[in-house]
């Protein structure tokens, strides 16, 4: 607390401001010295997790983000999107990633200072083992984080690669650093997810158990479209992740930031206790759409649901 800088990070996030502008990096930044909250941010590395993957994962991370990518081919491939498509099922198959989904890349999800000259983007989704993230938020569950964050890494660069010695561009996004795209928009725009309350993205099959990786491209993916699966009025009406949260920074309501009405996360509230408790993960853990088998069924409920709704719609209209 004794290192929090005097701007409060909901004025740098643009919590209340009416008009849309790029995001302004809050924490993360790759060099903590470019963001007021950049002491909070060395102290994190500071302190011992008491984890010994914390170190090991980072290491492996360090190396994975330093590995050379091969040059562009001369000639591009294009497998068609059934090609595309085997391939996405290809990294699922081989455990490289559990979830691939790609969208048209929108300025909308630049970090301020940032331009992008690629036209489309490929995001992957890693799942957290449930039994260690459910243990947050001891270090065991920051260390499962690490481990994701790792295969991730790993995930991005090896699809960088493969796009590569396909004849595409590519560039691959890992975190948990902030580069210059938002990953949770692209990810939802991309299909795998839609926003929760905790401020993360929750999809049927995972919950919101898992990290995100991405890679830019100019390679003729199929898009995806963004799915809705009840999540956003479910949220509406649940309250666990707002009463589980330590430092109560999950707020009750939608808030106004840089013109759009969105779930927000207090991150003058959340950000000591994150730090001081290895990356926290207690929202993400708690919520029910986590618990496995659980969102799929949510999903279905909805689905059934709005299908009722709207068969009930058109009987009227045809009795009518
Ligand atoms: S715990 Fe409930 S309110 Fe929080 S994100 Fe999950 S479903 Fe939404
Ligand atoms: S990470 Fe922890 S402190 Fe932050 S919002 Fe989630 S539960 Fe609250």
């Amino acid at each position: 607390m004794a290192l929090r800088p005097p701007v409060s990070g909901n004025v740098i996030n643009g919590l209340g401001e009416p008009d849309r502008r790029p995001a302004s990096t809050v924490y993360w930044a790759p060099d903590p010295d470019d963001i007021p909250h950049g002491a909070m941010q060395k102290w994190f590395y500071t302190v011992d997790p008491g984890h010994p993957d914390f170190a090991v994962e980072r290491a492996k991370r360090t190396r994975i983000n330093a590995t050379p990518l091969p040059d562009v081919a001369a000639t591009s491939q294009d497998v068609g999107p059934d090609g595309w498509r085997q391939l996405w099922a290809d990294l699922v198959q081989d455990a490289t990633c559990d979830a691939v989904g790609a969208a048209t890349m929108s300025d909308d999800w630049l970090f301020e200072g940032h331009t992008v000259d690629l036209p489309r983007i490929i995001v992957m989704a890693v799942q957290h083992d449930y039994d260690q993230i459910s243990t947050a938020p001891a270090a065991q569950a920051g260390a499962e984080v690490m481990r994701q964050y790792t295969r991730a890494a790993k995930a991005a660069m090896t699809l960088a690669a493969r796009l590569r010695e396909m004849g595409w561009q590519s560039k691959p996004l890992t975190g948990p650093m902030a580069g210059a795209v938002a990953m949770i928009p692209a990810a939802i725009a991309a299909g795998l997810g839609e926003l929760g309350k905790h401020g993360s993205a929750i999809m049927p099959a995972f919950g919101s158990s898992f990290r995100l990786s991405a890679v830019l491209t100019d390679a003729p993916v199929p898009l995806d479209q963004p799915q809705v699966h009840g999540v956003d009025d479910f949220c509406a009406s649940c309250r666990i992740c707002e009463d589980a949260c330590p430092p109560e920074a999950i707020l009750p309501e939608k808030q106004t930031v840089r013109g759009q009405e969105k779930w927000y996360v207090d991150f003058d509230r959340c950000l000591p206790f994150f730090n001081q408790h290895q990356g926290c993960a207690i929202c993400i853990a708690v919520c029910p759409w986590s618990r496995p088998g659980v969102g799929l069924n949510l999903a279905q409920k909805y689905a059934r649901r709005t299908a009722g709704q709207s068969n009930g719609r058109n009987s009227s209209s045809t009795e009518a």
